[in-house]
């Protein structure tokens, strides 16, 4: 792979900045850089979408004849980061990077046509039905139960950590069709309409005070068996192949630089005994540490490009990918926090939810740094945790 950038790269770069000029909007690019929670606000991110969609620059990694682009590696790089420089929203991952590829690869034709031109259009906003109270690693343990009824499966049970439930519409689901033999092989992968009848959403409320995560809970919901994705049992296979693209679909280094750069600036304006954190070099070393980290991480994202650019998925090293860009992550939160010093103790959510002062009191930079803080310390536990993702590593990257 040839990571060069080569004139038609820069003309490429050139084109993505102009029409980020054009469309991303001043209040756009302020609620993005405010945005504190670990997936973007839904109006956001679905006004962010359709733009995208307008331009037909929404899925570069569908393929071309569902709407993605034939870009190259490096196209799909700069794309990526001139997002992340100019503080363009994130789009929701759910229907586009994660249910998508699995429709690719297992969906019947008639699923195809139906739900991806839906999720592209954001007609449908998915959330995901994997983890239980009891099952989170241990996640083949699952008890949710789908039963044959006629042409439908009647499913009982409920689903925890559901984010983005309380606006979602639809739910890819992991529920048992079997429970007699080994338990990844009685597993099925449902698609289940939100608004079906028993089905309700309670909210879950985070320590960063967000309404982020749900618990579900399924009482004698009818689903069409037309709805399953792959075969009946087999929806283990299905879950973990959706896994390797929630892992290791998107690249985090271009949002990690940024994020580098905010800490440069927050070192170099505050102060730490009269003299500027930046002139400490045990920070400075420590940022330089991240620097190294975060360019080494990104050869190993350059490389999951290429892969998926030729159409193959990310594989079990995209676990060794979500640890690496986790741990960066929460060390560069760490250290932003220790650079704003007293201005970390109280943050915007704290302030309005006690009523006392609705403005903040400190520098602009430093207002979204304790609330990406707490939040980051899920980043190690969604998705599967860091110990989780280890053991992956350990078997099915390193054959021990
Ligand atoms: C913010 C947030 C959003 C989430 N969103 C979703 C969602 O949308 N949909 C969804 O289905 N789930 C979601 N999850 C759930 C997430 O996938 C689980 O929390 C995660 O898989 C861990 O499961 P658990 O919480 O049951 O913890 P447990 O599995 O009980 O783990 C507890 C601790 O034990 C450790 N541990 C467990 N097993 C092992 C082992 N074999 N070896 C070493 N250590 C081990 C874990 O690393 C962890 O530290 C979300 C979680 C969070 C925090």
């Amino acid at each position: 792979m040839d990571i060069r950038f080569d004139p038609q790269d820069e003309a490429f770069r050139a084109e993505v900045k102009a029409f980020l000029d054009e469309k991303l909007t001043p209040d756009m690019r302020e609620a993005s850089k405010k945005t504190t929670t670990v997936f973007a606000d839904k109006e956001l991110a679905m006004r962010w979408q359709a733009i995208l969609v307008e331009k037909g620059w929404a899925v570069p990694a569908w393929p071309v004849e569902h709407g993605g682009i034939q870009w190259t590696p490096n196209q799909k790089y700069i794309f990526g980061e001139e997002l992340a420089k100019a503080r363009a929203p994130g789009l929701i991952p759910l229907g586009l990077r994660m249910l998508a590829p699995v429709l690719f690869k297992y969906g019947t034709p008639e699923q195809k046509e139906n739900y991806l031109p839906k999720i592209l259009s954001g007609e449908h906003y998915w959330c995901q039905g994997y983890s239980e109270p009891g099952s989170g690693s241990d996640l083949s343990s699952l008890k949710t139960a789908a039963v044959k009824d006629g042409d439908d499966y009647i499913v009982n049970g409920t689903k925890i950590w559901t984010t983005h439930a309380q606006f979602a519409d639809h739910i890819f689901c992991l529920v048992r069709t079997d429970g007699s033999g080994k338990p990844q092989a009685g597993i099925t992968f449902l698609l289940i309409p939100m608004d079906t009848k028993g089905i309700t959403v309670e909210p879950i409320i985070t320590i960063a005070g967000d309404h982020e995560v749900n618990q579900v809970f399924f009482d004698d919901v009818r689903v069409s068996q037309e709805n399953r994705v792959g075969p009946e049992h087999e929806g283990w296979t299905v879950a973990k192949y959706l896994l390797e693209f929630e892992r290791g679909g998107g690249g985090s280094t271009p949002g990690l630089k940024v994020g580098l750069d905010e800490l440069k600036t927050i070192a170099q304006r505050e102060l730490d005994n009269g003299t500027k954190l930046w002139d400490d070099e045990n920070f400075r070393n420590q940022v330089s540490e991240l620097e190294i980290l975060t360019s080494a991480l990104e050869f190993s994202e350059l490389v999951n490009l290429d892969k998926l650019s030729r159409g193959k998925s990310p594989g079990p090293s995209s676990s060794l990918s979500k640890n690496s860009s986790v741990d960066l992550q929460q060390r560069m939160a760490t250290l932003k926090l220790e650079a704003i010093q007293h201005y970390a103790l109280p943050h915007a959510n704290f302030i309005s939810l006690n009523g006392h002062n609705e403005e903040w009191p400190g520098e602009e930079y430093a207002e979204t740094v304790t609330p990406r803080y707490i939040n980051s310390r899920a980043a190690s536990i969604f998705g599967g945790s860091a110990e989780v993702q280890k053991n992956i590593i350990a078997k099915a990257v390193l054959g021990l």
